[in-house]
């Protein structure tokens, strides 16, 4: 199911090109010249392995920011990783086992926790939290919800918990800034952790403006994390309603990559939204034979146009969790194919 190991596949591939052009010689003729290739060839496969290892290791390290689309079925849940410290956004539904996910990820302690809107599919993971927070198997340092002004069961019981577990809460809207440190809002000055000079990830919230009384998917967090000059943009539910209305709050906005709006729902993902993004990946967040029928096949053709290139449009149902580097001076790194 994980699409992890990124460069290595490319190293695999090089090493299996070495080895065509070498058997390509004749035996015979070639027999001195194929010794030396025979040798260069190994020592370029070593090379590809050995760089191959050192980038994943670079990655793995979090030189980088590392987003990870992680596969929750019919729902969303993004985790950040920078520099060793982790968040997310949005937590899936309650029966996906987030809990496990994220142990099995090493991770121990999540900065903050973004719940984008008050549906059971972004929100329902947080109360897996409960044992885990109280056994100390989890530190979770903030929960960020929006101005979703839908009162229901999912909003009542993520409060509730963050209550009793003492997670301090806030409200986030267009304007606010997050960083990846302890949950503080974004200051400027860099991850403590992070190589002085060295990018700092940062999270804009671009959606909903505040006092808009917005409810549902209409108020989905929207936010664009930036890092060393790339950007994801992360849109939750949005509707095409808002999609036209935040176009018109940030008429420059584009990203490297996209999270899909609403699983792919047809009443997202405008054409005018998406090329207006113009993302080089797109990520589709969707469970397996869902009732809704994500995503709608219009949207997914839509993605394949404004991308350039279907295989770099990507579903959870399909793919697995899908993990992507953004890596200064080389852009977003692509999962292997
Ligand atoms: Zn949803």
């Amino acid at each position: 199911m994980m699409r992890e190991g990124i460069t290595l596949g490319v190293g695999m591939a090089d090493k299996k090109a070495w080895v065509s052009v070498y058997r390509g010689m004749s035996d015979s003729f070639f027999s001195v010249v194929g010794f030396w290739l025979r040798r260069i060839a190994a020592f370029l496969a070593l090379c590809a392995v050995f760089s191959a290892c050192m980038y994943a290791e670079e990655g793995s390290d979090g030189a980088g920011l590392r987003v990870s689309f992680l596969d929750v079925g019919q729902g969303l849940a993004v985790l950040l990783e920078e520099n060793g410290r982790y968040a997310l956004y949005d937590t899936g539904p309650d029966s996906a086992g987030l809990v496990d996910t994220l142990a099995s990820r090493g991770v121990r302690e999540l900065e903050w926790v973004l719940v984008s809107h008050a549906h059971r599919d972004h929100g329902g993971g947080f109360m897996e939290f409960a044992r885990a927070v109280e056994s100390g198997a989890l530190r979770v340092g903030r929960l960020y919800v929006g101005p979703d002004t839908y009162v229901g069961i999912v909003r009542d019981s993520v409060l509730r918990l963050a209550s009793r577990l003492k997670v301090p809460v806030d409200t986030v809207a267009r304007g606010d800034v997050l960083g990846m440190r302890g949950g503080d809002a974004y200051s400027g000055g860099g991850s403590d952790a992070a190589a002085p000079g060295a990018p700092v990830a940062r999270l804009d919230v671009l959606w909903p403006p505040k006092g808009e009384g917005l409810a549902e998917n209409a108020a989905s967090v929207v936010a664009l994390l930036e890092y060393a000059g790339y950007g994801v943009l992360l849109t939750a539910d949005l509707d095409s309603a808002g999609e036209r209305r935040l176009l018109e709050y940030s008429p420059s906005l584009r990203a490297d990559l996209l999270q899909v709006a609403h699983h792919g729902s047809a009443g997202s993902n405008t054409i005018a939204f998406l090329s207006k993004v113009a993302p080089r990946y797109a990520v589709v967040s969707v469970g397996a034979k869902n009732a809704y029928g994500h995503p709608a096949a219009p949207v997914m053709r839509k993605l394949a146009y404004v991308v350039g290139d279907s295989s770099a449009v990507y579903r959870t149902d399909r793919d697995g969790s899908v993990t992507f580097d953004l890596v200064e001076g080389a852009g977003v790194i692509s999962p292997a194919p």
